[in-house]
């Protein structure tokens, strides 16, 4: 066993706190990160609260997660010692399912092991995150970093930036196309670089009207208060495509009168509470409301190269560990600007 440190929750209601534990040896196909940076995504918050039941304590959040390598198992044969790797939201998975054969891992038909609040795929040994010193995952799980990138700002690529590049892929939005973001966040900010990067016209349709000029400064070509109905009715019929990002409860009836006819709304963001839907919102103009959750392994590695070469990373606050608590609280609020990231160096 290897024994690190990290924070951990105790339990729902207990501040983040010191924790003592062990990784696991470092065996035949496995490589050891130094961790460094761990992106803060509000998926962390959710799971730490137990706003989606089921959590397992004590836990140890984080799948933002990049740093150096500092072991390697001797099957190892894409990574070396040295080299800068990176970890986002799942460490395993069956590998054997049709899902896990085609590279869509995240949508494993035998449920994957969550870089935290889960367990490995032996079911039984709990899965801790990045708010560590050291992580021991198997290579085919890691993700190659490029070095040309600043390294703080890469980390939230292995959840916001993935989990909003895969279903704009997915759904081709392109050139000419008028997309929506919905929620100027960690995944909602990544969305609008994306988007504007593959050439569509963006909106971001927002709560917290404060946040035009920096939409606009990431390239969002127009701003949208939700709060304001009468905006929102004269922007009725107009979007390709709206990706909502939100991660507490709103009205998607009011976001889907903006798609137009044939047009998608995906969401990625959770809030805890089940949202109704009017039957009437998808039929007049026969209308899509669909998913998306992160992305697989080769994806993440497309997403990865892709921002390498066109210089995209996430703006970042970079904080200390033992902030994170002001930070959940500042990202309740809706004050992330636009995702924070924890120095493990403060640990
Ligand atoms: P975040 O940084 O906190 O951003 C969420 C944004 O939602 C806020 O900045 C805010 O933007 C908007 N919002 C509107 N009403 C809100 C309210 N009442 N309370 C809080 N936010 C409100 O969160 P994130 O890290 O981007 O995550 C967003 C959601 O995606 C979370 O639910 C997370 O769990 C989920 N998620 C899903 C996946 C997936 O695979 N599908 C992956 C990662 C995260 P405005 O101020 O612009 O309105
Ligand atoms: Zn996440
Ligand atoms: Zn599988």
């Amino acid at each position: 066993m290897i024994a690190t440190q990290g924070y951990a929750a105790q339990n729902a209601k207990a501040p983040l706190s010191p924790f003592n534990f062990n990784r696991r040896e470092v065996g035949m196909y496995d490589i050891k990160i130094d961790i460094q940076f761990c992106g803060v995504c509000h998926s962390d918050l959710h799971q730490v609260r137990n706003e989606w039941g089921g959590s397992i304590y004590p836990m140890v959040p984080g799948h933002e997660i990049v740093g150096k390598i500092s072991q390697v198992g001797a099957g190892v044969t894409k990574f070396k010692v040295g080299d800068l790797a990176g970890v986002g939201c799942f460490v395993d998975s069956c590998r054997a399912c049709a899902n896990c054969k085609v590279g869509n891992e995240q949508y494993c038909e035998n449920w994957l092991a969550g870089t935290y609040n889960g367990y490995e795929m032996d079911r039984k040994t709990p899965t801790y995150g990045g708010y560590s010193k050291c992580i021991v995952v198997d290579e085919n799980y890691c993700l190659k970093i490029s070095d040309k990138l600043f390294l703080p700002a890469v980390a939230p690529l292995l959840c916001a930036g993935i989990t909003t590049y895969s279903p704009l892929r997915h759904w081709k939005v392109g050139a000419g196309q008028k997309v929506g973001i919905v929620g100027l966040g960690g995944l909602g900010h990544m969305a609008v670089k994306f988007a504007v990067s593959f050439g569509a016209v963006v909106t971001v349709l927002s709560s917290s009207p404060s946040k035009e000029s920096d939409a606009k400064q990431l390239g969002a070509h127009n701003f949208l208060n939700t709060k304001d109905k009468s905006s929102i009715s004269k922007a009725k019929n107009q979007f390709d495509f709206i990706l909502d990002t939100v991660a507490a409860e709103h009205d998607l009836n009011l976001h889907l009168s903006m798609l137009r006819t044939d047009a998608t709304m995906v969401l990625v963001g959770i809030p805890s509470d089940a949202t109704p839907v009017h039957a009437l919102s998808l039929i007049p103009k026969r209308k899509t409301l669909a998913g998306s959750m992160i992305g697989g392994i080769r994806e993440t590695q497309e997403m990865l190269d892709y921002c390498a070469t066109n210089n995209i990373v996430s703006d970042i606050e970079l904080i200390a560990m033992k902030d994170i608590e002001t930070a959940y609280a500042r990202m309740l609020k809706g004050e992330v600007r636009y995702r924070f990231v924890i120095d493990l160096a403060t640990l």
